[in-house]
């Protein structure tokens, strides 16, 4: 019988992932101590003078979970439900990520509490930096690096990174990735992440007993879903449902991606967009499909909904949209869960492409990183697969006990 958790605690959730893997493959004790808690945690007050004059100050976060790998590697948040338990979990989930992508990264993560929509340009650039004076202490290129997550982006991402230059003096542009082309970004970073999935899927597609074009519903239609949904359409995929943080829309015959982009920036809303039919969150990620891909938030499949799921197979490109109860369930009933720790690293792997560029003041064509990110991703989803069906268990313990072999042979 399963023991109910605390499922809306991700860090919870993300430990607990921990333990059920090594109850399949034990592991070296040291690694696991290591990983029960992050390196360093910490929580800064960013003071703002806002548009109107007054102060306001904000709570901003960097975990340095493990760096074991290499140096912390790990988005930047700006959410305003981010608190240092996600945060947590997300950098312990950065740690295991870049173990399972072999890449000389260890894993962080940081954020801030705060709705970016209710910040004018000016005051979002001022937080931006502001969250750098108070942490460019602790990071570095061979420190730590953060990258862009939800609502951040090349442009905030440009700030960040400026304000390190001119605190530090560092010229290479290691410490942030995740930046412009024009500003040292890599070729490819931007779809990285989307397309790192739809490579993933594309690995194992047959092994998993789907068509050559497969129904797809998208959860969440930003850096990841957005690129995810044009991918897959363009790969000869059926996208029959897409969404938003306020709803989503259905049509079993297909939607186009871009359409529903340009509605959707039009109209503010995905509400009366022709041709389908609008519902909730919660309904589109119970509609039967063949694939489901949550690219959103943390905790969207759960207990409570995991019965309903009526897809063939979950690939997760959000960050821990599955909690370990929902895994037990859909593992009972043979759906398999492509887990965020592989299926999004696309974004981590190109990001460290970034990164061995600037540091080697090179500029690798489009061609050379997306070729790089293919062999690699498609290369850690076979040996994930296969081992997944050798140990008869899920794909995530799969991905978690290769992360804990590759991070106990460098302890
Ligand atoms: P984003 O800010 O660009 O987009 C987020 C999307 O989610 C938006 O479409 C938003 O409307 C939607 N959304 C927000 N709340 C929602 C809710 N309650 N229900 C449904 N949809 C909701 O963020 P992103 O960069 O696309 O990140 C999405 C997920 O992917 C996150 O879990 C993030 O950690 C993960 N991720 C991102 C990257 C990256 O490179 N950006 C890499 C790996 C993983």
């Amino acid at each position: 019988m399963t023991t109910l958790i605390n499922e809306s605690n991700p860090f919870t959730n993300a430990l607990s992932q921990l333990s059920r893997a090594i109850k399949v493959v034990s592991s070296n004790d040291d690694i696991i101590k290591r990983l029960a808690s992050p390196d360093r945690e910490i929580k800064a007050s960013i003071p703002v003078i806002m548009d109107s004059g007054t102060l306001q100050i904000f709570e901003g976060y960097r975990v340095q979970y493990c760096n074991i790998l290499g140096p912390y590697k790990g988005g930047i948040r700006f959410h305003p439900d981010t608190n240092i338990d996600e945060v947590k979990a997300l950098a312990l989930w950065m740690t295991i990520k870049t173990a399972v992508m072999d890449l000389p990264m260890g894993g962080g993560k940081g954020g801030i509490t705060i709705d970016p929509k209710k910040l004018s340009k000016t005051e979002l650039e001022k937080l931006s930096r502001g969250w750098v004076q108070k942490l460019y202490p602790i990071l570095g290129p061979n420190v730590d690096v953060p990258a862009p997550d939800m609502n951040t982006n090349s442009e905030i991402i440009g700030w960040m990174s400026d304000e390190y230059k001119n605190l530090t003096g560092e010229k290479t542009g290691a410490t942030f990735t995740g930046k412009s082309l024009d500003d040292g970004g890599s070729e490819g970073r931007t779809q990285a992440t989307g397309l790192g999935g739809f490579y993933t899927f594309d690995a194992i597609r047959e092994q998993a007993g789907l068509p050559i074009s497969c129904k797809v519903i998208i959860q969440g239609m930003g850096n990841v879903g957005g690129y995810a949904a044009q991918i897959f359409h363009d790969n000869g995929h059926i996208i029959i449902g897409m969404s938003d943080s306020k709803g989503g829309i259905i049509n079993p015959l297909g939607l186009n991606p871009s359409e529903v982009e340009n509605y959707k920036k039009e109209n503010g809303t995905l509400a009366g967009f022709p041709n389908a039919k609008y519902v909730t969150n919660e309904e589109l990620l119970t509609t039967e499909t063949d694939v489901l891909i949550p690219a959103a938030l943390e905790n969207q499949i759960t207990h409570t909904n995991a019965n309903e799921i009526k897809a063939k197979l979950i690939l997760e490109l959000a960050n821990g949209p599955t909690t370990p109860e929902a895994d037990d369930i859909l593992f009972a009933r043979g759906i398999p869960v492509v887990p965020d720790v592989l299926a999004n690293a696309g974004g981590v792997t190109v990001s460290t492409f970034e990164w061995e560029q600037n540091l080697k003041g090179e500029h690798w064509s489009e061609v050379v990183v997306l070729e790089k990110l293919k062999s690699s991703i498609q290369n850690q989803a076979q040996i994930i697969w296969k081992s997944s069906k050798e140990l008869n268990t899920d794909l995530r313990r799969s991905a978690f006990i290769l992360a804990l072999s590759r991070l106990s042979k460098k302890i």
